[in-house]
């Protein structure tokens, strides 16, 4: 027998060619040949002069890396910055950065539960969340997307610590968890509320201040919130917020806070630049969702399947994987990058196009936008 311990990676391979799901990696352009609602740059901030301006000076003043764990040599004052403005932006009373929204999730849902923990979670919740939920050892209870009474019940059946974990704004059809009924569902049994705000920060609230703002949560006993920097910030990293006793916990037993090297100093940067941007001329955030109710309208006045936006993502349906694919192949030939999302990305197996609803794109482009993915759909319009 020949030494060849990966040749199972191969009948995958064919597998998944079979069923039309190979996933390919392609550069993007680096200029503005594309016009981009594929991206999460929400408020066009990633190449905003000021944000970019101020990631080269955090990385003049700092270093390219930020040299090590937080707890070594990986925390500056740019971090600390970061954490106290994004903590009063979003209302709540500290903030902790980590190097993703992926390792915030996965700090918040191992460091505050135990074994005998149990968290009951959205069907419909981000992988990051999933895989925090694996990795906490606690017992997890799956309930259906945005079943308030189900996570009731689910929580009913525990006696001991428990935490309701739930994405604001869902990332692949853009609609937003019942915030209001879960933080009474929680008080009620006396569990945590943990809200993944990836989509809501920069979009949602008064300025874009977040999901929990807007549903008069931010900051509250038993709340905690986890942020991406990378969406509506146009940066990289991510954040959790929370009670000061909650981040100062996490400082002590998260193992991606510990173990992981600080986030760099030009993300760091570019972050605190956009939210002062933000801070500044919050009507972006607004633009935003303004821009995802009239391209749903349109949409869907065209023939075509669209979930209402709550926030900034528009999500269109396809009857299938391959047409999904295909339909957004074609846009791309146009001129026009979308999202495309299909299984397993999508547990519930229906494929869509996932359209960002930019809040500095022009009439002009949100009428190509249109145009393009009205002219290019798989389905007959009427
Ligand atoms: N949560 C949600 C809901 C997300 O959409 C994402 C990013 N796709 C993340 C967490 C992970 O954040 P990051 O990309 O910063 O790791």
């Amino acid at each position: 027998m020949p030494y060849a311990p990966f040749d199972w990676i191969d009948d995958e391979a064919r597998r998944r060619a079979g069923a039309g799901l190979v996933r390919t990696l392609r550069p993007r352009p680096a200029g503005t040949e594309l016009l981009d609602l594929a991206s999460n740059d929400y408020l066009g901030l990633s190449r905003n002069p000021e944000v970019t301006a101020a990631a080269a000076e955090a990385a003049r003043t700092w270093g390219a890396g930020s040299t090590g764990s937080r707890l070594v040599t990986g925390s500056t004052a740019l971090h600390a910055e970061l954490e106290r403005e994004l903590a009063a932006f979003c209302g709540f009373e500290a903030a902790l950065v980590f190097s993703s929204g992926y390792a915030a999730n996965l700090a918040a849902l191992t460091a505050l539960t135990a074994h005998d923990s149990l968290i009951v979670s959205d069907a419909g919740n981000h992988a990051s969340i999933v895989d925090g939920c694996r990795l906490s050892r606690a017992a997890t209870a799956v309930v259906p997307h945005a079943d308030p009474e189900a996570v009731r019940k689910a929580l009913h059946t525990h006696g001991g610590r428990a935490l309701v974990v739930t994405d604001s704004v869902f990332s692949v059809d853009g609609d937003a968890a019942p915030l209001a009924a879960l933080a009474d569902a929680c008080r009620a049994a006396g569990a945590a509320l943990l809200v993944d705000d990836a989509h809501g920060l920069g979009v949602l609230g008064e300025g874009g201040r977040g999901a929990l703002a807007a549903a008069g949560l931010a900051g509250g006993e038993g709340v905690v919130a986890t942020l991406t920097l990378s969406k509506s910030l146009g940066s990289q990293g991510g954040a959790v917020l929370g009670p000061a006793r909650v981040i100062q916990h996490l400082v002590n037993t998260a193992r991606t806070f510990i173990f992981d090297t600080g986030l760099a100093p030009a993300a760091a940067g570019a972050a605190l630049g956009a939210l002062r941007l933000l801070r500044r001329e919050p009507g972006r955030a607004a633009r935003a969702g303004a821009v995802a109710a009239e391209l749903h309208g349109r949409l869907t006045a065209a023939g075509l399947t669209a979930v209402r936006p709550d926030a900034a993502v528009v999500s269109v349906r396809a009857p299938s994987a391959e047409s999904a694919v295909r339909w957004a192949a074609d846009c791309r030939a146009a001129g026009l990058a979308v999202g495309c999302f299909r299984p397993p990305s999508v547990p519930d197996g229906i494929s869509r196009l996932r359209l960002t609803a930019r809040a500095d794109l022009t009439q002009d482009q949100i009428t190509a936008a249109v145009g393009t993915v009205v002219a290019t759909a798989p389905l007959p319009v009427s």
